[in-house]
């Protein structure tokens, strides 16, 4: 029967009984209902294997998706020392931390569902009073750890709860700004078209329905990371309480301690500007290629040295941050952690200064810049008298340095400003500092260029010297001025009418005689005093490891085709008695004087000034090539013994002899001093630049010492003072 050939479509008129339709219809039937299974099979195998070729790559892998993080290791930097002093070094700081969820207000229920089922068995989930117990004591162990963040960091729960808004406001921000990016890709992705036919429509959902990954339900919704993560909201306390949280897990559940490095200054204001700052790196600072910032750039915690030494030495104080590479399942577990780069330590910084020294010359500029009450400066009698008549300089420097080595033993610049400013400063106290129309932040010992006045006489005196125009016995008659009454005048004729008489190159310095190097410059012409001013490398940086430096100005003589005109050649040849007493347009730094001063000690040498010992950087550059302070000199050409013996006794008379511009204000009976004060005249109106430039011992040179006041009036009177007292202290100290 089952196979008989017939068929109920060609014998569709019969009228069929059960048995016949079954009989009849079966073949075609079963052809129809394989074909049909044959039709839902193709299409769920189609399925499985755009699932397994297509989905594979953008759904599937998301399930077994982990994220991989880097945290950095904080790397301690570098302490800058003195022998006896630590001028910076990095402290550690502890805040504590909470988990966003601890934070979240109200409690997240997802979280407290999965709290719940770690908590309780299926069976106890059922039991409804039990969850909600359960959940009531979560909700509260979370008010519980509150409340020991305060108790313990000693804040209010008001405060706490206020911080933990700001948070929660901040990463609600971020969550809704992720989310709705997120969205908004979804949506693009089924259009509707609208004009399209019944037919096509249903064939484009059936389409969709096949080859469309499962969609996330609202449910799902991105959490980010801010949501999974820890979020300071006690920061700074103290080791005890960092500890206590770390050691009871059980109180302090869903908090952390967490230290940080931060760099101090603990002598605040003490070398300010020799040892400068290092602050956080900005945004726009990011410099990938440089190995310590790598990938961490933007990280809080990358610091830079901003001026001073922390600029200079920069790669050798930067320590190296290590690296801790975290793996996350899609949970936000951890699946692994490992340091893939331990942090290395940064080195240590020794500097040249004597602490004691540079304490003192810091004090003493502070009196002379009105800034602290006279203590050091003049004797108690003297001072109300001296204080009414003395202008009030605008800044001051003060250098002290080894006349053979150029190790620099203080180098003070006022007014001064503290260090703790870059290391959380109120905007009241920056104000402070920014208003201050001194410019505290310029370090004056190489950043501030005058015009030198007679303290640059020692150099025209070599230079007449050398090329043979005076001798060391060649007399020139002062009659106060050198032709006319109305220019070229000596200081006593502008003040009294009064003149030198009869002059050598020794008294001439003593008595800072005007005329008598108007004279010589006259005679050795611009050519040669432009020489010397070349060979002693003023208008040249000194090449000091400190950044910013100043090269200061000289008179250039015209170039070849400037020559043929007269008139610039004369201009130029005009200069030469201004340059013979530090005027006209030559400035210098307060460095620069010193290396000339150390030139004139030390036998003829002129030394590069540094500021970080031999020693220190001897070590570092063992381990590591840098481009170190050197302590190298050079020779300067044509300088012989006999010319700096004839200039030497004219800076030992200038302190010593009584008719010495130095003999009252600078004069100690702790040690002899030698040197040369110099009253650098400014803008009309303006009270000159008052300088002092010298060594000690004056017979057996081994510290030079440079002191300038701006707009301080009288080199003797105002730089004088500071001088001594110095000196007094170089004598105690060092010698
Ligand atoms: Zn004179």
């Amino acid at each position: 029967m089952l196979n008989a050939p017939h068929n109920s479509i060609f014998q569709s008129t019969e009228s069929p009984r059960e048995d016949d339709r079954l009989q009849h219809s079966s073949p075609w039937r079963i052809y129809g209902v394989g074909a049909a299974f044959c039709l839902a099979a193709m299409a769920v195998l189609g399925r499985v294997t755009w699932l397994q070729a297509q989905l594979n790559d953008d759904y599937l892998a998301t399930l077994e998706t982990t994220t991989t993080e880097y945290e950095i290791i904080p790397a301690r930097d570098g302490r800058i020392l003195t022998a006896t002093t630590v001028l910076a070094t990095d402290v550690d700081r502890y805040d504590l931390q909470l988990n966003y969820r601890w934070i979240e207000e109200p409690v997240n229920e997802r979280w407290l569902d999965r709290k719940l089922r770690n908590r309780l068995t299926r069976a106890e989930r059922n039991d409804e009073q039990l969850v909600a117990r359960i959940r009531d004591e979560i909700i509260q162990s979370r008010q519980r750890v509150h409340q020991a963040i305060c108790d313990a960091a000693g804040i209010s729960l008001e405060e706490l709860t206020l911080r933990c808004t700001e948070i929660q406001t901040r990463v609600e921000r971020v969550a809704e700004f992720v989310n709705r990016r997120h969205a908004g890709r979804d949506d693009s992705r089924d259009l509707f078209k609208e004009d399209e036919g019944i037919l096509m429509r249903l064939a484009s959902t059936v389409r969709s329905a096949l080859t469309t990954p499962p969609r996330r339900g609202t449910l799902s919704r991105i959490v980010v990371r801010e949501e999974e993560a820890f979020h300071t909201v006690v920061d700074d306390v103290t080791l005890v309480v960092a500890a206590a949280v770390s050691e009871h897990p059980e109180r302090f559940s869903g908090a952390r301690s967490l230290v940080r490095t931060v760099r101090t200054y603990p002598q605040r204001d003490l070398a300010a500007h020799v040892v400068g700052a290092r602050t956080l790196l900005k945004d726009d600072e990011l410099q990938p290629e440089r190995p310590s910032d790598g990938r961490l750039a933007g990280n809080p915690v990358v610091r830079r040295g901003r001026f001073g030494v922390e600029l200079t030495y920069e790669d050798q104080i930067s320590g190296t941050h290590g690296l801790r590479k975290i793996v996350r399942d899609r949970r936000k577990r951890v699946v692994s952690d490992e340091v893939v780069r331990p942090p290395v330590s940064g080195r240590d910084i020794v500097l040249t200064i004597n602490t004691a020294l540079q304490q003192l010359c810091e004090a003493s500029l502070r009196e002379s810049l009105a800034d602290a009450p006279l203590k050091h400066l003049l004797p108690a009698q003297d001072q109300a008298s001296r204080q009414e008549s003395r202008p009030v300089p605008v800044g001051g420097s003060i250098v002290v340095m080894e006349a053979a080595t150029g190790r620099i033993l203080a180098a003070a610049s006022g007014p001064g400003f503290d260090l703790s400013l870059f290391t959380g400063a109120s905007a009241a106290e920056w104000d402070v500092v920014n208003n201050d129309r001194r410019r505290p932040f310029i370090p004056r010992f190489t950043g501030m260029a005058l015009p030198p006045g007679s303290t640059f006489k020692t150099l025209t005196a070599i230079a007449a010297l050398e090329s043979g125009t005076i001798t060391p016995d060649s007399k020139t008659f002062c009659q106060g001025y050198l032709t006319r009454p109305s220019e070229h005048r000596c200081l006593i004729f502008r003040l009294y009418g009064a003149s030198h008489g009869q002059m050598n190159v020794e008294t001439a310095l003593s008595q800072s005689c005007n005329v008598f190097f108007f004279d010589a410059a006259r005679r050795m012409g611009m050519r040669t005093l432009s020489e010397w001013t070349e060979r002693l490398q003023f208008g040249h940086p000194t090449g000091v490891d400190l950044p910013f430096e100043k090269s200061g100005t000289v008179p250039k003589a015209p170039g070849a085709v400037v020559q043929t005109s007269t008139g610039i050649q004369s201009r130029f040849e005009r200069e030469a008695p201004g340059l013979a007493i530090g005027q006209s347009r030559l400035t210098v730094t307060p460095l620069q004087m010193a290396r000339l001063m150390a030139a004139v000690a030390n036998g003829g040498w002129l030394v590069t000034p540094h500021i970080v010992s031999n020693e220190g950087i001897a070590r570092v550059a063992s381990e590591k090539p840098v481009a170190a302070a050197n302590a190298t000199r050079m020779r300067v050409t044509g300088l012989h013994q006999h010319t700096l013996d004839a200039i030497r006794a004219g800076l030992k008379a200038t302190v010593q002899s009584p008719r010495g511009t130095g003999y009252r204000d600078v004069r100690t009976g702790d040690v002899q001093i030698a040197g040369k004060t110099g009253t650098a005249e400014t803008a009309p109106g303006k009270p000159d630049h008052a300088w002092f430039a010298g060594y000690l011992p004056a017979d057996d040179p081994q510290i030079v010492i440079v002191v300038v006041l701006e707009h301080g009036g009288s080199g003797s009177h105002a730089a004088g003072p500071v001088a001594r007292e110095v000196s007094r202290e170089i004598a105690r100290q060092i010698l």
